[in-house]
């Protein structure tokens, strides 16, 4: 009877392990959990509704969703996609929803459905609460070949490590000579000093952000907020540039576009508002789209007097008004969390593994799944995405030893 350890009750670790309670009812399968209790993660994940999923009809690249793990994630995207977690999930008594910004939610929007499916199918399964995995040691080879693992010195014939993000590193891994990619943070807000910017605080834009002088650049709703900027918008842009941000401690220009278009779609814009509106205050026509306090706020950085009427600003007011509509320069002065979700980028360097079975090259027997691997998305469903694809596959790959 083979027996099969998985580090961490999380969302890779449980959906490993119902898996392999699926395909090996037989083996004895030990999941140690460091905490108190299995997937208290995934338990608060969507501000406790679990956006478990995304069906990726928004996004135009997988690169989009993973900038870290994308080319692997293609692969096994084949093997358990999306639509095989909506299947998986149904068909484990939670009716899912799929909402119109493509995110998947159970229906009832209740995370703790997910939790309970889960625990439903590993039953048989041994839970370990309370019990963290300190070492892991591989015993010398078997004359077939095949090498065991001592887990806190229990042996077994497979081990899956689904420890989930490392901040700190994974002193577990220290006896096994493996790369690391170091882990930083990603999906954060942005603290922004500018006091004028921070009073519009509340306001929601369809906005453009880049850092000036990289390719790092991402669009949709901006959130002003008390401290800087938030929403999705800038939670994308701190996922794309998470490694460049942490090396510059989270110190950064940063460029909006408040429009969310083009600089000569802005002037054709502006030019009709003009023509239309010749003998009106500017201040008095914002662009469509565009809230009118926010439009004061720009009015005032670009010094385009407000009372100004439109037949009387020039050529030069007229470029200024192009300028800090797509152009408008800020400071990222540090960073803050987004409702506490945060992931994190690095982990277990992919260059350890197989790509098929996320087996580890060096030592047979041993897999990773989750966000221990260097695998990270933007916000979306498309992290606990990548949790179920690579437990699923591990689960798979054991079951074939
Ligand atoms: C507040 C919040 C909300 C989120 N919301 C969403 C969302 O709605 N949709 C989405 O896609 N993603 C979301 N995420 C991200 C998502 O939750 C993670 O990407 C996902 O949980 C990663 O799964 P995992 O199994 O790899 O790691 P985890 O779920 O973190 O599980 C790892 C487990 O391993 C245990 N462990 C660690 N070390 C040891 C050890 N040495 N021995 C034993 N056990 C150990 C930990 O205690 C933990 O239980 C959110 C994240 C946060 C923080």
């Amino acid at each position: 009877m083979p027996r099969i350890a998985v580090i961490g009750a999380g969302a890779a670790g449980c959906f490993c392990t119902a898996e392999l309670r699926r395909l090996l009812p037989e083996a004895a399968v030990d999941v140690y959990e460091a905490g108190p209790k299995p997937l208290a993660k995934v338990s608060i994940t969507g501000g406790g509704r679990c956006n478990l999923t995304n069906s990726f009809a928004g996004i135009r690249s997988l690169s989009e969703a993973y900038p870290r793990g994308e080319r692997l994630m293609k692969r096994l995207l084949k093997v358990f996609s999306q639509e095989d977690t909506c299947r998986w999930f149904q068909a484990a008594g939670v009716p899912l929803v799929l909402q119109d910004d493509h995110c998947v939610f159970p229906r009832s929007q209740d995370a703790m459905d997910i939790v309970r499916a889960l625990l439903r199918k590993m039953d048989g399964a041994r839970l370990l609460l309370r019990t963290p995995v300190r070492t892991i040691l591989p015993e010398s080879p078997s004359p077939s070949g095949r090498i065991r693992y001592l887990v806190n010195e229990t042996p077994y014939d497979a081990v899956v490590i689904t420890t989930g993000g490392a901040p700190k590193g994974l002193p577990l891994l220290d006896n096994l000579d493996l790369e690391w990619v170091p882990t930083v943070p990603s999906l954060f807000t942005f603290t922004v000093r500018d006091t004028g910017l921070r009073s519009l605080m509340g306001l929601v834009v369809e906005a453009g952000v880049h850092i000036p002088g990289t390719g790092f650049k991402a669009a949709g709703p901006l959130l002003i907020t008390d401290w800087g900027l938030s929403g999705p918008a800038v939670l994308r842009l701190s996922s794309y540039a998470a490694r460049h941000l942490a090396e510059n401690g989270f110190e950064s220009p940063l460029c909006l576009n408040w429009t969310g278009r083009t600089e000569s779609e802005v002037r054709t814009l502006l030019q009709e508002i003009s023509d239309t509106n010749s003998r009106k205050q500017v201040s008095n026509t914002p662009p469509a789209g565009l809230p009118a306090r926010l439009w004061e706020f720009l009015l005032g950085r670009s010094g385009v007097r407000p009372d100004i009427r439109w037949a009387e600003l020039g050529a030069k007011g007229f470029n200024r008004l192009v300028s800090i509509l797509t152009q408008d320069a800020y400071a990222i002065a540090g960073k803050t969390k987004f409702r506490e979700e945060f992931v994190t980028a690095g982990g277990v360097s992919l260059s350890n593994i197989d790509y098929s079975t996320l087996q580890c090259k060096k030592w047979p027997g041993l897999f990773f799944a989750g966000e221990v691997l260097d695998i990270d998305a933007i916000t979306g469903g498309f992290n606990l995405q990548a949790a179920w694809t690579t437990g699923y596959v591990a689960a798979h790959a054991i079951a074939a030893l």
